[in-house]
Formats: C-alpha cells, sequence, structure tokens
C-alpha cells in the first residue's frame, strides 16, 4: 500500500503555522501516558485451518449499501484435527452456514457476535482433509463501526460512491480496500496474511458498467434483465487482504507484456491519456522481472483508479487500485517530474508489490517490512534505471529525510512485535527506514549478491509466507556472508548513527586523520563505509569499518588532501555533523560526483553570508547542474537582496526562465524573478504566460500580479478556462485578494476542488474576499466550505484558528443577518 495520509496532514500544520502560530501551539498535545496495548505481544495468529479456496457469488444494493453474498469456502484443518472453525466476518446478515457434500447443503450450528463466526463443523477433520461450508450473507459496510488510521482513513472494507446520484457529476463506483484485515467486511474468511487462496467470484452489476476484480475474467453473461454477471478466476493461491472488486463507468484501455494483459481502467474523461498516465507500466514490468530473475507472477495487470479512496493506492493480486491523484491531463502530466509528484513512483511501488506482498507476503504485521521496504526501496530503483543515478540519489535521499525528521521513529524496531494497533505498522520506520537499509544494504554485498539474494526468498518462499529472518537467509545464501549483525543492527533494534566528524593533518608525517565519534544513546552502530581521499587532484578510495563510538582512521598521505569525503557513497542512514571548510565544500561540488555531495554544499552555502566568496561560487555553479532538484535549490538559495548577487543572478535566472529543459526550473527562476518587483521582466512574465506548463503560467502570472495587480486580474480572466494545479491556485490567490462577486463561481468551485495545502495557503484571502462580496447567497457558499474545511482537519487542531477567521468574517459582514448567522453556526461546528 502507498500512503498519502501524513504528508496532508503536514500540510494542514504547516499552513495553519502561517495562519495562526498560538492555535497551532495549542495542538502539540502532551506526552500521552504508557499505552497497555504496547505491552502486548503480537504473535503470528496459529492457524488451526488454512484457507484453500474460496468461491464467491455476490451482487449489489446500491439503494441500501449492501452486497448479498453467497460463499462456497474451501478449508483444511492445519496440523491438527479439529471439529471447529472460526471466520471473520464484521458486521454482516447470517442467513445460512451449511457444510457442502456432494452437492448437499448440510445446517451448521454457530454462534457470531458481529466480528467472527465460531461454527461447530459436523464431524472431526483431519489435518489436510478438505472440507466446504456455504455462507449465506448480507454485507452492510456502511453500518459497520469501525475506526480508520493515520494510513487508512477508513476500514469499511467496501465502499459505495455516490450509489444514489446525488452529487451531480461524480460517477457511481463501488470498490473494495481490504489492507490490512477489512476484506472480512465482505466476505466471511480468515482474515490473516499468513493464510492464502485460491479465488472465483461471480459478481451480478448493472450492464451499463464494468468490473475488475483478480485474476482472469473467464467469462461475462447477460440476464437480461438489466444486469450482467462477470465470473473472474484467479488460479494462484493468494491472501485475503489482497483480493479486490470494483465497479463502476470505467473505459478500459489495454496494453500487454510477454502475452499477458496490462490494462489501465479510467473514468472516460481521462482514458484518452491512459497511456501518458500508465503507459511505462510494462517496461516497469519487464525491468522488475529481469532484476529479480522471477517473471512478473500473475496472469494479468490491471491498474484502475477510483474515487474517494481511503488510502494512496493499494497493490490487490494483479487489480492495483488508485486514488485518483494519479490521473491527469497530458498539460497536468507536464509538470510532474519523478521526485516532484506521487504518480510515478507509486505506480511501480505498487507493481513491486505483486512480488514483494503478493507472491511471497510478510507472515504477519509485524513483519510489514519484508512488504514495505521492498516496495519503497523500489521507487528508487526504478528512478535510477529510468532516470539515472542523481534521480534515484535524490528520491533515497527524500526517504532518509522523511525518517530522521520524524518525531518520535527513532525509538522503534523495524520489525515490531508490539505495537498499539496493526495499522500504526504503516509508517516511516517500515517505510522509508526500510527502505534505506536495503539500499545500503545493496551497497554493502553489491548488486550481484543482494539480487541473487531476492531472488532466492522469492523462489523459496512463492506464495506462500516471509518474515526478515527468511530474507537474513536468502541473503547469506547468496553472498556467503554472516548477516546476523546487521540485521541484529538494523532490524531488530531502533535509531541510526549520528556521527561528529572532524579532521587533523599531521604535516610532519604526512597524515590524515578523520576522527568520526557516534554520538546517539545506546550502542554504537557497525558501519562499513568508504572514504575518498583527493591528494593533488586525484581521488584515492578506502574501504573502512566504524565499529565504536569513537573511531580514529589514520592514512598516510602524499600532501595535504583537498578533500576528505567520509561516507563517499553516501550510503548511511545517520545523522551527521561534517565539519569542513569552505574551501573543501568548494572542491567537493566541483570534484566529488555524487547528488548529495553537491547538495550538501548548495546547503552549506545557503547557510552561508552573501559575502562568502566560495558559497557564492557553489550556487552560482548550482544554477547549472546537471540536475534539475539542484538548480532548484540553488535558485532558492540565492540572496538576491544583495546586489552583487543580484546582478550577477539575474541573467542567468532569465536564461534559466526561458530555456532549461525543466518546467519546475523554469517556474521557480520565474518566481525567484518576480520577488524582485523590476518592471524589466514584464516581457519576460508576458511570454511565459504562453507556455503549456501550468506551473511556469502560474509563476509568470504571480511575478505579473507583483507588478501591477490590476492588469493580473484581466490576465487571469483569460486564464481561467484552462487553468488546473498551480495556475488554479495562482488565479485563486489573485481573485481571492482582488476580485469582485463576478470572480466568485471561479473560486467556489476551485477552492472546493483544492487539497488541504490548496485550502490553507489562501484562507487568509478568501476570508477577506468573503468579507467584501455584494452577495449574501455568495457569502454564505463560502461560509459553508470553510465551515467544511474545519469539520474536515478538525482532528489536526485547525479549529481555534478557523474560528477567528469566521469572527473576522462576521465583522466585516455585520449588516448581512444572514451570514452572521451562518457564520454563528460554523462556529458552533467547530468547537
Ligand atoms: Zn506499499
Amino acid at each position: 500500500m502507498l500512503i498519502n495520509k501524513p504528508k496532508a496532514l503536514l500540510w494542514v500544520a504547516l499552513c495553519m503555522a502561517a495562519i495562526n502560530a498560538p492555535a497551532l501551539a495549542q495542538t502539540t498535545a502532551p506526552a500521552p501516558p504508557e499505552n497497555p496495548n504496547l505491552k502486548i505481544y503480537r504473535a503470528t495468529p496459529e492457524k488451526i485451518n488454512d484457507l484453500v479456496h474460496t468461491k464467491l457469488d455476490v451482487r449489489f444494493d446500491y439503494k441500501k449499501r449492501f452486497m448479498y453474498g453467497k460463499e462456497w469456502v474451501t478449508l483444511k484443518p492445519h496440523a491438527y484435527k479439529t471439529d471447529s472453525l472460526r471466520l471473520d466476518a464484521k458486521g454482516m446478515d447470517i442467513k445460512t452456514i451449511a457444510v457442502v457434500k456432494a452437492g448437499k447443503n448440510t445446517p451448521l450450528k454457530f454462534t457470531y457476535d458481529s466480528l467472527s463466526l465460531n461454527i461447530k463443523l459436523d464431524k472431526v477433520y483431519n489435518p489436510g482433509e478438505n472440507y466446504i461450508v456455504y455462507i449465506d450473507y448480507t454485507s452492510k459496510p456502511d453500518q459497520l463501526k469501525v475506526q480508520g488510521s493515520m494510513a487508512i482513513s477508513d476500514a469499511k472494507g467496501l465502499y459505495f460512491i455516490n450509489p444514489d446520484s446525488t452529487v451531480k457529476g461524480k460517477p457511481v463506483q463501488i470498490w473494495t480496500q481490504g489492507e490490512t484485515e477489512s476484506s472480512s467486511a465482505w466476505f466471511p474468511t480468515i482474515d490473516k496474511p499468513s493464510q492464502k487462496t485460491t479465488e472465483e467470484i461471480y459478481m451480478t452489476v448493472p450492464s451499463k458498467y464494468v468490473t475488475l476484480s483478480n485474476g482472469k475474467l473467464v467469462s461475462q453473461k447477460s440476464n437480461g434483465n438489466g444486469t450482467r454477471t462477470d465470473y473472474w478466476k484467479m488460479d494462484l493461491p493468494h491472501s485475503p487482504y489482497l483480493f479486490m472488486m470494483a465497479v463502476g463507468d470505467f473505459k478500459i484501455t489495454k496494453d500487454v507484456w510477454k502475452g499477458k494483459e496490462v490494462s489501465y481502467y479510467l473514468e472516460p474523461k481521462y482514458a484518452p491519456y491512459a497511456k501518458n498516465i500508465f503507459g511505462y507500466t510494462p517496461e516497469v514490468i519487464e525491468f522488475y522481472s529481469k532484476t529479480l530473475g522471477v517473471d512478473y507472477p500473475w496472469n494479468k495487470y490491471a491498474q484502475i483508479v477510483v474515487r474517494d479512496y481511503v488510502s494512496g493506492a493499494m497493490e490487490n493480486t494483479s487489480a492495483t487500485l488508485h486514488g485518483d491523484y494519479v490521473q491527469g491531463t497530458p498539460r497536468q502530466l507536464l509538470d510532474r517530474y519523478y521526485n516532484t509528484a506521487q504518480g510515478e513512483s507509486t505506480v511501480v511501488h505498487e507493481l513491486f508489490h505483486q512480488w514483494f506482498g503478493d507472491y511471497v507476503t510478510a507472515e504477519s504485521w509485524s513483519n510489514l517490512t519484508v512488504n514495505e521496504s521492498f516496495a519503497d526501496f523500489s521507487e528508487t530503483l526504478w528512478a535510477e534505471h529510468k532516470y539515472g543515478k542523481d534521480e534515484g540519489d535524490a528520491h533515497i535521499n527524500g526517504d532518509r529525510r522523511s525518517y530522521l525528521n520524524a518525531p518520535d521513529a527513532a525509538t522503534k524496531n523495524l520489525v515490531r512485535f508490539y505495537y498499539n494497533d496493526k495499522e500504526d505498522m504503516f509508517d516511516v520506520v517500515t517505510y522509508q527506514k526500510g527502505g534505506s537499509i536495503l539500499y545500503m544494504l545493496r551497497n554493502y554485498l553489491g548488486n550481484e549478491a543482494f539480487y541473487k539474494g531476492l531472488n532466492i526468498y522469492l523462489k523459496t518462499n512463492a506464495l506462500k509466507n516471509g518474515e526478515a529472518q527468511q530474507l537474513r537467509l536468502a541473503l547469506e545464501e547468496a553472498s556467503g556472508k554472516d548477516l546476523n549483525w546487521f540485521f541484529n543492527q538494523w532490524y531488530y533494534n531502533a535509531g541510526h548513527p549520528i556521527l561528529n566528524i572532524t579532521y587533523g593533518w599531521d604535516a610532519a608525517n604526512k597524515t590524515q586523520s578523520v576522527y568520526v565519534q557516534q554520538t546517539q544513546a545506546g550502542n554504537a552502530f557497525t558501519l562499513p563505509i568508504a572514504v575518498d581521499l583527493y591528494v593533488g587532484g586525484k581521488k584515492t578510495r578506502q574501504q573502512v569499518w566504524l565499529r565504536t563510538k569513537s573511531d580514529t582512521l589514520t592514512f598516510k598521505v602524499a600532501a595535504k588532501p583537498e578533500l576528505v569525503n567520509v561516507d563517499a557513497e553516501k550510503m548511511l542512514l545517520a545523522k551527521k555533523t561534517d565539519t569542513k571548510t569552505g574551501d573543501e565544500f568548494a572542491y567537493q561540488y566541483a570534484n566529488a560526483p555524487l547528488y548529495l555531495d553537491r547538495l550538501e554544499a548548495v546547503t552549506w552555502a545557503r547557510n552561508q553570508a552573501s559575502s562568502d566568496a566560495n558559497g557564492r561560487k557553489i550556487i552560482v555553479a548550482a544554477l547549472k547542474d546537471k540536475y534539475y532538484g539542484i538548480r532548484i535549490e540553488a535558485i532558492k538559495a540565492l540572496k538576491l537582496s544583495n546586489d552583487d548577487v543580484r546582478n550577477a543572478a539575474q541573467p542567468i535566472l532569465v536564461s534559466m526562465a526561458q530555456t532549461d529543459p525543466n518546467n519546475l526550473v523554469k517556474a521557480a527562476a520565474l518566481n525567484a524573478l518576480g520577488g524582485l518587483k523590476a518592471s524589466g521582466n514584464t516581457t519576460l512574465f508576458k511570454q511565459a504566460l504562453g507556455s503549456q506548463s501550468y506551473a511556469v503560467q502560474s509563476a509568470a502570472l504571480n511575478g505579473l500580479a507583483a507588478l501591477d495587480p490590476a492588469a493580473s486580474l484581466t490576465m487571469a480572466k483569460g486564464l481561467e478556462k484552462d487553468s488546473e494545479g498551480d495556475l488554479s491556485q495562482s488565479i485563486l490567490n489573485i481573485y481571492a485578494a482582488n476580485g469582485t462577486d463576478a470572480e466568485w463561481p471561479y473560486v467556489n468551485q476551485k477552492f472546493e476542488e483544492a487539497d488541504a495545502q490548496g485550502k490553507f495557503s489562501v484562507m487568509r484571502n478568501y476570508a477577506a474576499y468573503i468579507g467584501r462580496l455584494q452577495s449574501s447567497a455568495y457569502a454564505l457558499q463560502g461560509i459553508e466550505q470553510i465551515k467544511a474545511t474545519g469539520v474536515r482537519y478538525k482532528q489536526y487542531g485547525v479549529a481555534p484558528a478557523l474560528v477567528t477567521i469566521l469572527e473576522g468574517i462576521k465583522t466585516q459582514r455585520a449588516k448581512d443577518e444572514a451570514s452572521v448567522k451562518a457564520a454563528d453556526a460554523a462556529i458552533a461546528a467547530l468547537k
């Protein structure tokens, strides 16, 4: 699964900070008391019965939001004979439970507490002896009392989207979300990842809709009553949480990989762009198949994009489901680069799960690392392959930052047998830290042994389950190396090294010393690293091991090195303080080859005074860096308030704004120039408004707005019709700041469509705009939007700031009784 909630939360927090700092301070809760759930050892659930095969026949009641299901589930006792069966079944009406013998149903006795079924079988069954249980049931997901989590905002299992068509223009859809244990909300099963079952589903749906499920679409039969029954079959076993169904008005675009169908299910509006959005999928399947030495294991691969999804995306076996942010028109896609938008990295993440997660599945949530750390790592793998080492390095660096900056991540083991809730396993430790650890491990073992190890792990545990110990054994077999120390340190213990690096040069003995202190609490980490010494323009590499809290490395060299580059491969997941001089950073930028070598230098330069010659040299050079991410960082690092810097940088920025191959660099250059408010740039901005890139248009419009607000209002009018993303945000800002009633319908619509970041960044101007609207009806719409936003993000502590904003609107509209009343109602709803 790919989660996107924490990011949204972060944006809300940041944006609220901008609106009202004291309100944010109130949201910082005191340390919670010790949670008793954390004392529970989360054992892998015992297998008493094993799932063997699951056959379902389902139809839907859109009005009641019910699903009527018939199930024939084949099971067998695992190791010991038994006469009873426990199944997970959440919030269902159970009509019949029977054992099926020679086509005849014999009813069975059972008890049901709305969460699990305890069934008394007709006799004692022996280990390995199959039996079939028939269940006639109704699934009622909307009446289920369940709690979502940070990663997955709901746990109903089965979702009816706009089933009564009450929201105009919004598609009518049904889709499912199984992970973690929500599939049992739509069919009784043993809802644990350690279970695996083959599957077949008959889905009866309105004829106008298409369906998607796991495996192969075997047949479609029209029922002559406006419905059709689709028959899907999955002939390899997989875990219940990976079951899926989707129903709706989707257009299917077909592709192929080695004779297997690859398909993209999109809303009709986006179907013409299916290949723009997903067209690289066969290439990724090929790359992962080759890298792992195991061909894509399932008989087809489909991707579907749905509305109102409760997380980022989900790797249902052979049928991945995406949230709608992955969709885009060709113009929107122009501004999405690998490391600046989630779309492509999500596609490759879910695809890698088809091996790590679906083919071999984590045996328990405690071992979720063998699913999610791999999927996270695969994002970097694809970035390196497709876009080069800089893009990959930037991606893994983003992972490390996410983990290192997360408040309590350093206290959690990667493999965790103690947690509050299984959903809590979906965090920066399992994803970003785990991905970073695999990245280090690949470097330590070398590509060949590492991928051989993954191959052994996949083949040994194919269609079964795995845990971190099996991964260790496979990697040890492939490499011939002992890896207990590595797994104990990184998988079964918490935290990371915090390094303090200093240097000493002994001219008499021509000896370079490097002192590395590990200042974290607890034990020292064992760290194999490379150290590059640059002497007389020549680089030599030394492989060394850090093993203690205070290591001294000494190197005999011909002369004082221009640069000593510790962790020269930039592999470590660590916080470090590296005390280098400006000369050394300048040398590092110019000579050390990696993305992080250059980024470290730019980051150092950004923190220097504008008069620092080395700092300026680094930033000016970095404006021409080969990687767009560094060029953007360099633009941000420019201190344009300094006359010399501005005079040197302005022509470079103008050239970047016009000719840089990357739209986001162009936009960053335009934004920097816009900040100068120099009327000489008016023509440049006007030209840039003709760009196909919304980001470039947005930056140009912002630049013009700073020079001439009235003129920018007119220009915004002209751009309004085809505005998405950054551009619509700029127009929204301009209208909110200077608009009249005429612009309200656009603002109202775009505000509603905006994500949390978009809403909160415009909130102040938006409220002022509502205050000065002539139309009372419009003002009521605006107040309603603020209320809805407040209710939606209330849990993140936004209410006090929004109450202040609503009070402001009340003051401005004191003579408009209806608005005052509505604002009072909104305030009451937020209290
Ligand atoms: Zn995932």
